[in-house]
């Protein structure tokens, strides 16, 4: 990627991009942007572009505030690969000349800023999932491939071949982004897909999830179909998640890698330490990897699926290479956390898991004996008492990250208060507007009450 101003420039002359799309993401991880002739590079790069907050939404201002001012970051630059004379650059955000606090790009890199003051690099890579639906005429929606109905869907090598065209959509343009895609793959549930590709520092992977969106969106859309991230769009089949895979290094040396674990998972004390920050501070994390009311519909077993398995946890808990833990344990060295789904802004779901982990390793904190129960419809694990269930509800959630002094601290200020007070406050009003919907389900269960 361009280190700088000039290489940028060199980098969008040279794949002969005709215009920029100068993006940045708002507190629900929507990616707003707006449009520039890549021949205004310089101006955007020396003044920035200007919004209005307001209206980009979550950003923490009202109608009558200064503009946020959009600064392209050119290591962010991509060739936007099904559409070829467009680049797309993320960017950070000002007001009146400072960094905006409200910006969940900026809160991340003030917490990897932070990682790297103490010599470490967070590298992390992501597995999205997302459902391919076409809208019916009643309002709701239906799997795109009507014949996508089998009874077992994961892996479903038909059900595949008749994406075929959708799924080397996505391959190519993920690979001509130069990310090494090596696996693309329909999941457990009728019209749901997951696409693999090689991990990076924890910016550049949250970069690329915002990019990873808006291109499948866009493959879907131009087949006349819609792809959704929402976490959860069916009732009884799994929902979409968005599996973190995280290692922290210094210089080059993976810290979490021990070969002499005698916990036998080839994990070092300090990887422990993250692991049991994670797992304590579950229960406000949650509010930021899983940020939406639909959300608490995937998790945990009481989510009815086809298979009888969510395969998204309902506890805060580890072990092996176990899929139904919050933190799972595939591979020495890296822990994927499991929890994260599809509709997370992924910079606030990262900088909440750094400073999560960072509080366990630097208190030296253990998690005890990874647990190795399946735990899938399971409330407590033979010798190891109850489990510590993860919220039920977003406004559950919501409620544990304000009583959260290490969350607070890590998501930072701005100058009303604690960032986590005003994400809270954005959150509660979202669940308050659903809690006063009347839905299907209450005529149904109320209406001969
Ligand atoms: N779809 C599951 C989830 O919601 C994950 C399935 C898998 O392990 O890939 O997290
Ligand atoms: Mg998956
Ligand atoms: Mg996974």
């Amino acid at each position: 990627p361009p280190a700088n101003a000039e290489e940028l420039a060199r980098a969008v002359d040279r794949d002969g991009v005709e215009f920029l799309l100068v993006m940045f993401v708002n507190l629900h991880g929507k990616a707003c942007a707006k449009l520039a002739p890549a021949h205004t590079l310089d101006r955007l790069l020396g003044e920035g572009l200007g919004f209005a907050g307001n209206a980009a939404d979550g950003l923490g201002q009202s109608s009558a505030d200064p503009d946020v001012v959009a600064v392209p970051d050119p290591a962010s630059y991509v060739r936007m690969p099904l559409q070829e004379n467009l680049g797309i650059v993320q960017c950070d955000l000002q007001v009146g000349g400072e960094p905006w606090p409200y910006a969940p790009r900026g809160i991340l890199r003030r917490r990897l800023e932070r990682l790297a003051g103490l010599g470490l690099e967070l590298k992390v890579g992501a597995e999205p999932e997302y459902f391919l639906v076409r809208r019916t005429e009643d309002g709701g929606i239906r799997v795109a491939d009507e014949l996508d109905d089998a009874a077992s869907p994961c892996y479903d090598a038909h059900a595949a071949t008749r994406a075929l065209d959708h799924l080397t959509t996505v391959s190519r343009a993920v690979d001509a982004l130069g990310w090494g895609n090596y696996s693309n793959d329909h999941e457990d549930a009728n019209g749901q897909f997951e696409h693999n590709f090689g991990y990076a520092e924890a910016l550049r992977t949250a970069d690329r999830i915002v990019v990873f969106r808006h291109l499948v969106r866009l493959a879907a859309h131009r087949a006349g179909l819609v792809a959704t991230f929402m976490p959860k769009p069916f009732t009884g089949l799994t929902g979409s998640g968005l599996h973190l895979h995280m290692s922290l290094w210094r210089d080059g040396v993976p810290v979490f890698a021990a070969p002499d674990d005698p916990r036998g998972l080839g994990l070092s004390q300090q990887a422990y330490g993250f692991i049991a920050g994670v797992l304590d501070h579950a229960p406000g994390l949650i509010a930021l990897t899983c940020p939406t009311v639909n959300s608490y519909k995937r998790l945990g077993a009481g989510a009815a699926t086809l298979s009888g398995s969510s395969w998204a946890p309902g506890y805060a808990s580890y072990g092996g290479n176990n899929r139904t833990h919050m933190v799972r344990v595939p591979d020495a060295g890296r822990i994927e956390v499991r929890c994260v789904d599809s509709a997370a802004n992924p910079y606030l779901a990262l900088a909440g898991l750094a400073a999560a982990g960072m509080d366990g390793m630097e208190r030296g904190a253990d998690p005890g004996a990874p647990v190795s129960a399946d735990l899938e419809g399971a409330a407590s694990v033979p010798g190891a008492g109850p489990l510590r269930p993860l919220p039920p509800t977003l406004l559950h959630a919501v409620e544990a990250l304000t009583g959260d002094g290490v969350l607070r601290e890590g998501l930072g200020k701005t100058a009303d208060g604690d960032y986590a007070d005003y994400y809270a406050a954005v959150k509660r009003a979202e669940f308050d507007d659903y809690h006063r919907q009347v839905s299907e389900w209450e005529l149904r269960r109320y209406l001969q009450v």
